[in-house]
Formats: structure tokens, C-alpha cells, sequence
């Protein structure tokens, strides 16, 4: 029998020559073995079907033309400063110009020299009738030419040819890849490689073999066969990560916690304490919380609400039933509690608000980041905190003095320990990794419970797919009496009106927001830079032109976190009247008073960051306005912005962001840990329910996936991935 000597597990550099440069590009693409090459799918497939000679053109035809781009520069159009970008398309048969209104960033997207794929209208120049002109087409860089560039791969020039191409990298050309993969078919790895997904469920979702789907996915002959491959693929990944979600969930069972048999009246007369009525959606959810506190294995939930909608409330009062309750075998001490945050402005702010919750039991409260530590109460002043060491801040977290400990990322480091750590809360962070929490078990085996918020908004198949192993609470409902966020997209002429507007809430005693793209200015030596507004730029040109009456400061991450404290603190305490910012205020920043934010360069943000930045004037039953300026003014940027408008919350923003940008635009693999194309099979609900179902059947049948030694690989080789 013949067998192959190259194996999946084979690396590449012994299998192939490679130059430093290819080995090195490689390496960067992550691609070491056979099997990652194997598994290293083309991000699209060239279709040139449809694509014209540019000498064919004609007046108002719509169309595509493929060639070399030369004279690509930015300038002011008119007297009327518009920018405009300009180039000239050139192939075999011909050249045509092309311009851009209000795109400067085309000059940064595409280089001089490259070729390109053009898609538009073609209309005459207004000033030479007879010449052709692209106007406002789309663009893109593409690595070959897909004809006349005598590769046989593509089928000679009978134009009709899908070709695949791969993500590249200096010294790795899409065409290397091909050719490369062309190579290890033909060694005959693939009839020995293993499918890991059983064969009666590929024949149930009527997927294609792990061979076939591999030739399929590389070297398709038709488009079907493409999309096939794709969806096995898709399923496999989903597949895995369900199985995985289930397998934890499983075993999480089994492990004991800390059981929180709270006093409901307690709970009650702490809740009663708010400076609120509490919502029913903010009861409901305590009573869940408190309900898998009484249980003997830990909780793993996740709290999803819009923003503004009261998540800290609910946090502190199960932290409350938490912090009350004295540690097994001890009628003393207490229960200890971690509350993560992203940012070292949001650790301040919930220090301060649960200083505010808990100060009257006279509890100790700490707080952790990365550039110092607090602690309340000061032994001088009862009434309020003090800066205090590292050191001794750890000394009293391992000695169980302090019960609750608010902090970033470095809260779980390996250097804090914690006596009777039983609840863990994380804050607006998407992930955190089971090997993290894992990190966390104490020697006895016990682990803390889990609560996980977030106010992202994120398709059902999204969340059903990376939250699967939490149980689900929704906090469905708004305080009493807010009102939603008046919301317009502005057009440039009508600044001014905008700034009067704003001038009005401030004179009621009100504050605002002002968000730009950007930290600093571009260097205005490089020529290409883009016309984006900056924080320092723009919060001087309104100083000076705009707002000279007021107070305005400056937010960015460039600054000190001393600077940064203090000029949250200014503004939450009036001092301020506009807040000039980076998106760093996106997540959970939390200031009243403040009811107007305007955006600018507004396409630059996705949809659920928008959603987000405009959440930050939805904290009070003031009528708040959010003013929307962008630069793009094309139709599919406008019906972004118009979705914002329509939209009734975060989650129907998320459907139709998924819908009209795709989810690997939207929910980059980073933030996920999901591959592009399993974030497109998102869209698709059916898949992601099919892989669902058949993990948990899986997972029912055999928990240890003892039968299905392939999957078992799979799985933890992927969580290497996910978690390392
Ligand atoms: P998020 O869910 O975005 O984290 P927060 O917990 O920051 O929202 O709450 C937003 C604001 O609403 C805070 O000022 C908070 O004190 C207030 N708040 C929370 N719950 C209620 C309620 N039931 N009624 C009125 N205001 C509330
Ligand atoms: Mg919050």
C-alpha cells in the first residue's frame, strides 16, 4: 500500500524549499505545518466574469475593470475646498480617469502602481465631452491580474474562471499558496488525513467529506462547490467551539462553589437603599443571581443589557449577599468578590459608586490597577479613601480583609491572592477564558461564581455561539421615565446650528460630549494624510471659534492616568462643561449631567460603538441629542448612520449591522476568537442551531468524548488557540 510521507503535522520548511524571506512570511501567517496551509482558505475567489476591457466602455455603463493604477493623488475640488482624489486606470486595451468626492482616504487605502479592481459608473466629463470618467466608484487592490497576466491558472482569456486568493504577506504571494497546496494534493495526504466530524452527520446536513471539502475550498470548479466547502467548514468550526461551550458547562457542574444562602430581606433593605426604585428587570435579575448563589455548583451567567440600563445596580446588590455572607466553618470575615473592568477610568468610577453602595456597612474596599492601588476607608478620614501600596493592598487581599476588590486586567494576575475569593463579575469585556478562570480554582477545588455583563449588543447566533456555556439574563427594560436619545445625522452646512443647540443645554446647566476619530494631528509634511479630526486639534479650534464661554477638556489614552482621573473627576463634578474624546469614553463612562455628544468622522466607528458612545448620554432623564457628522457621504455610510436613527436598541443595530457589513467586517476574529468565515456563517442562525444541537447531544452521550478521539484533538488544539 502506498503511503505518503508528508503528514498533516509535517512543517513546511522541511517539506518545501523556502527561501528567509518565505519562511519568514510564513511565520507571520502562522502558517507552520501542511495542515495549517490546508487550513489557510482563500479570503475570497476572483471573479471575472463580468469584468469589461476598459476600450469597451461606454457613457453611463456600470461596470468592472481590472487594471493598473498611476497619478493617484488627493486635492481641494472647486472653490468650495471639497477634497477630491484622482488616478488613472490603465489596461491593455486603454486608460480611463477616475475621481473620488469626499474619499481622501482612497490615497491611503490604495498604492500608486497597484493593481485594482474598479467598479462604478461610468459617465463624460462635464469639461471634455468625449472622455470617460469613473465617478465614485468602489476600489480595491487586488494581488494579480486576473487576465493577460499568462498565468494558466486562470484559464487563458475565456474570462470565466473563479480563482482562489489568500491573505499574503511580504515574501508569500496568493499565487504561492495556490501552487503550494497544488503540491501536497498531489502527494496523497489527503486520502489519509481523518475527518473528525462523523459521517452520519455530514450526511445529515448534507456537507462534504473533509477531502472533498478541502479541494472544494481551494480549487473549486463552480461556485457551489465553494459554498459547499465553505459551510463544512463553517459547521466544523461552530461544531467544535459548541462542544467545547458544553464539555465546560459539563464539567463546571461538577465542581463546588461558595453556596450564598442570602437573607432575601436583606437584600431587599440594601436595595431599598437606591437612590432609585430598581426596575423589574433589575429584580428579576437579582433573584436569578441569588438563586445560583444557593446552588452547590458555581454560576456561570452572563447579564446582557443596552447601555444605561442599570447593570452596576444589580452587581452591587448581589455583591451585597456576597460580602454579608461569613467564609464555611466561620461565623467571621467575609466572602470576597473581583469586579473587572476594561478600562483604569472605569475602575475608578465603580470604586467610587460602590464606596458609595457599601460605605455604611463599613466595609473595606480596594482598588487595583496597574498605576496604583486604593483603598476605602482612610484610617485618618472614615468618610473617605486613600492611595496605599501595592503591597499592602495584596497583604489585605490574601488576609481576607478586604472584601471587595475593584480593578483591571491585573485583578487576576498571578500575584494577587485572594482568601475566600466566591464571586467574580466582569465588566464589558467579551471574553474571559475558561483557562483564566480556571487559573482562579483554589487547591479544594472550589471555584467562584460568575457573572459576565455587557451591554454589547451582539446577534443572537453570536452570542448563542462564544456565551454558549452561560446561562442568559436579560436586563430588557430602561429606568423609569428615559427618555431615548434624539439622535441626527448632520450635514456640514448645518454646524453651526448644531453648536447652538448645544450652547443651549449648556446654558441649562447641561454638559456635552464632543468624539473625534482621531488623538492627534496627521503630520502635515506626509502627504496622503488623512483629513480625520483629532481630539487636541478640534478641542482647540472650538476653544477658540466656538465655545470660548466654556470649560472644555480633553480625554485621550496617550495620558497619564493621573491626568485622566482628574479630568473625569473635573468634568463629573461640572467644573468642565464639554468633554473633548477618543472613543475612550466608549464603555461605561458614567456622568449624568452630560446630555448632548456629538460624533464626528462617524463612519470611522461600527454601529454598536456608535450605539455605545451615544449610551454615554442616556444616564438621566434629561432629553438627550446625539449629533452625527461624517465624511463619507456614501449611500451605504448614510443608511449606517440612518439605522442609528431607526434603530430601537442596540440589539436591532446589531442584526443589521450583521446584515449589511458581514460579521468578519464587523467582529474582528481578535475580539472573538472565531475565524472570518465561521463569523459569516453567523448570518446564517440554522447552522449555528444545527451545531448546537448535535454538541449537546454529543456532549449528553459521551461527556469525555471518549468515542470520537478526532474531536477530542480538535477541541484541544482549539482551545490552545482561543485561551493560550
Ligand atoms: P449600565 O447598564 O450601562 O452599566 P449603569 O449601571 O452605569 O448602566 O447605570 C446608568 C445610570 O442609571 C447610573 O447613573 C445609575 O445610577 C442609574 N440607574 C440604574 N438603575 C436605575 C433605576 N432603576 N432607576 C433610575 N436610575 C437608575
Ligand atoms: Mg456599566
Amino acid at each position: 500500500m502506498y503511503t505518503c510521507t508528508m503528514q498533516p503535522e509535517s512543517t513546511l520548511k522541511d517539506t518545501f524549499r523556502l527561501n528567509d524571506l518565505q519562511y519568514k512570511a510564513l511565520k507571520k501567517l502562522q502558517l507552520n505545518t501542511v495542515e495549517d496551509l490546508l487550513y489557510y482558505f482563500p479570503v475570497r475567489y476572483g471573479d471575472v466574469v463580468k469584468s469589461r476591457t476598459i476600450a469597451s466602455l461606454q457613457k453611463d455603463d456600470i461596470a468592472i475593470v481590472y487594471g493598473k493604477i498611476t497619478g493617484l493623488r488627493t486635492k481641494k475640488a472647486f472653490k468650495k475646498k471639497i477634497s477630491m482624489s484622482e488616478a488613472t486606470i490603465e489596461d491593455e486595451t486603454g486608460k480611463i480617469h477616475a475621481v473620488w468626492f469626499h474619499q481622501p482616504y482612497i490615497a491611503k487605502m490604495i498604492q500608486e502602481g497597484a493593481f485594482v479592481k474598479v467598479e462604478g459608473k461610468v459617465s463624460e466629463k462635464k469639461s471634455a465631452p468625449g472622455t470617460l470618467v469613473f465617478t465614485n466608484p468602489e476600489i480595491e487592490s487586488v494581488s494579480v491580474l486576473p487576465t493577460g497576466v499568462g498565468d494558466s491558472l486562470f484559464g487563458g482569456d475565456d474570462n470565466s474562471f473563479a480563482y482562489p486568493v489568500y491573505g499574503e504577506s511580504r515574501g508569500i504571494t496568493s499565487r504561492w499558496i495556490h501552487h503550494t497546496l497544488q503540491k501536497i494534493f498531489r502527494s496523497g495526504i489527503l486520502d489519509e488525513m481523518k475527518d473528525p466530524i462523523p459521517k452520519e452527520m455530514l450526511e445529515k446536513y448534507n456537507l462534504p467529506s473533509l477531502k472533498t471539502g478541502l479541494i472544494w475550498i481551494h480549487t473549486p470548479k463552480k461556485t457551489d462547490d465553494s459554498v459547499s466547502a465553505r459551510k463544512r467548514f463553517a459547521f466544523q468550526e461552530i461544531f467544535i467551539i459548541q462542544l467545547e461551550k458544553f464539555r465546560e458547562r459539563k464539567e463546571y457542574q461538577t465542581l463546588s462553589s461558595f453556596t450564598i444562602n442570602d437573607n432575601p430581606k436583606d437584600v431587599k433593605s440594601f436595595v431599598d437603599r437606591f437612590p432609585f426604585k430598581a426596575t423589574d428587570a433589575q429584580t428579576r435579575a437579582i433573584d436569578h443571581i441569588l438563586e445560583d448563589f444557593k446552588k452547590t455548583h458555581p454560576m456561570s451567567r452572563l447579564l446582557e443589557g443596552d447601555v444605561g440600563s442599570g447593570k452596576t445596580a444589580v452587581a452591587a446588590a448581589t455583591v451585597f449577599a456576597v460580602t454579608t455572607t461569613p467564609p464555611k466553618n466561620s461565623e467571621y470575615g467575609n466572602l470576597q468578590t473581583a469586579y473587572m473592568v476594561p478600562t483604569e477610568i472605569l475602575a475608578l468610577q465603580h470604586f467610587e459608586s460602590f464606596i458609595a453602595y457599601f460605605s455604611y456597612l463599613g466595609i473595606n474596599i480596594g482598588l487595583i490597577t496597574s498605576s496604583g492601588c486604593k483603598k476605602f476607608p482612610s484610617k485618618s478620614n472614615p468618610t473617605k479613601s486613600t492611595d496605599i501600596s501595592r503591597t499592602q493592598l495584596l497583604k489585605w487581599v490574601e488576609e481576607g480583609t478586604i472584601p471587595i476588590l475593584i480593578g483591571t486586567h491585573s485583578l487576576i494576575s498571578k500575584s494577587v491572592k485572594f482568601k475566600n475569593l466566591a464571586y467574580i463579575i466582569i465588566d464589558e469585556q467579551h471574553r474571559f477564558g475558561t483557562t483564566q478562570r480556571k487559573a482562579l480554582r483554589r487547591k479544594d477545588n472550589i471555584v467562584p461564581h460568575l457573572l459576565s455583563m455587557t451591554a454589547t449588543p451582539i446577534p443572537r447566533t453570536l452570542a448563542l455561539t462564544v456565551y454558549g456555556d452561560l446561562d442568559l439574563t436579560l436586563l430588557d427594560q430602561m429606568p423609569h421615565g428615559r427618555k431615548p436619545v434624539i439622535t441626527e445625522i448632520i450635514l456640514p452646512n448645518d454646524r453651526e446650528a448644531v453648536y447652538e443647540k448645544v450652547r443651549k443645554e449648556i446654558a441649562l446647566g447641561r454638559q456635552a460630549y464632543v468624539i473625534c476619530p482621531r488623538i492627534f494631528e496627521p503630520d502635515p509634511q506626509k502627504e496622503l494624510a488623512l483629513n480625520v479630526k483629532s481630539v487636541t486639534e478640534e478641542a482647540k479650534r472650538i476653544k477658540e471659534k466656538v465655545f470660548p464661554e466654556y470649560e472644555i477638556a480633553i480625554l485621550h489614552s496617550k495620558m497619564k492616568p493621573a491626568d485622566k482621573e482628574s479630568v473625569m473627576l473635573d468634568f463629573k463634578n461640572g467644573r468642565s462643561h464639554i468633554l473633548c474624546a477618543t472613543s475612550v469614553i466608549e464603555v461605561g463612562v458614567n456622568v449624568p449631567n452630560a446630555t448632548v455628544i456629538i460624533i464626528e468622522g462617524a463612519e470611522r466607528f461600527g454601529l454598536a460603538q456608535l450605539h455605545q458612545l451615544r449610551g454615554r448620554v442616556l444616564r438621566s432623564n434629561h432629553q438627550a441629542y446625539c449629533y452625527v457628522f461624517a465624511d463619507s457621504k456614501t449611500e451605504k455610510t448614510l443608511d449606517r448612520l440612518k439605522a442609528l436613527k431607526t434603530a430601537r436598541n442596540g440589539f436591532e443595530l446589531a442584526e443589521f449591522d450583521l446584515a449589511q457589513r458581514g460579521a468578519g467586517e464587523l467582529y474582528g476574529r481578535k475580539q472573538w476568537g472565531i475565524s472570518d468565515l465561521a463569523m459569516e456563517a453567523i448570518k446564517n442562525i440554522k447552522m449555528v442551531e444545527a451545531a448546537r444541537h448535535e454538541a449537546q447531544i454529543l456532549i449528553e452521550k459521551d461527556s469525555t468524548l471518549k468515542n470520537y478521539p478526532l474531536l477530542k484533538e480538535s477541541l484541544s488544539k482549539n482551545e490552545k488557540v482561543h485561551f493560550e
